[in-house]
């Protein structure tokens, strides 16, 4: 369902290569390697990486719910018309903010598939069908640098999960 890399222009790839560096930011302070990057035409309206893990462990602080969050209200009118760049293809999570919300495009780094929203879009009721297939979905579109990224997040999620279970084990 979604469309290859090759619709990706010029100012699509600076926002990725923003989100792929707010990504890395985000590795350096602990948390997984994942951003995202939200703009209304020429300009970026929102950011955020993951903060999963840091300062303290919250399942719901995504990148992409984290930047759908900071987007000005004001703008919320023209939902249709905002691009949600970010890193890794969005986990059923933030598939279902996305849809919920109206945003008009996504283009994503690195496909996931062991979590990512894309591979539900066929099996959808028609109520979430029909915002689904309203949203343009792009990607892979750098998979050269994102995979390696999501192949990161993954083992970083895993260790924390394994520390978290030891953890409470101990007590
Ligand atoms: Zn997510």
């Amino acid at each position: 369902m979604t469309e290859p890399a090759g619709v990706v222009d010029l100012r699509d790839q600076e926002r990725l290569d923003r989100a792929v560096r707010l990504a890395l930011d985000a590795e350096r302070s602990g948390n997984l390697p994942v951003a995202a990057v939200i703009a209304l035409g020429d300009k970026i309206v929102a950011e955020a990486a993951n903060a999963v893990l840091v300062p303290v462990f919250n399942p719901g602080r995504h990148a992409e719910i984290r930047a759908l969050a900071a987007v000005p209200e004001s703008l919320w009118p023209r939902a249709a018309e905002l691009t949600c760049y970010t890193t890794l293809e969005p986990c059923v999570m933030c598939f279902g903010a996305l849809i919920a919300h109206g945003v008009g495009r996504v283009v994503f780094g690195a496909s996931d598939p062991m979590s990512g929203g894309t591979a539900i879009i066929g099996q959808l009721p028609e109520y979430a069908a029909a915002k689904a297939r309203a949203i343009a979905w792009v990607g892979p579109a750098l998979p050269d640098i994102c995979d390696a990224l999501r192949d990161r997040a993954f083992e970083r999620s895993q260790a924390a999960r394994r520390q978290r279970r030891e953890s409470a084990a101990s007590r």
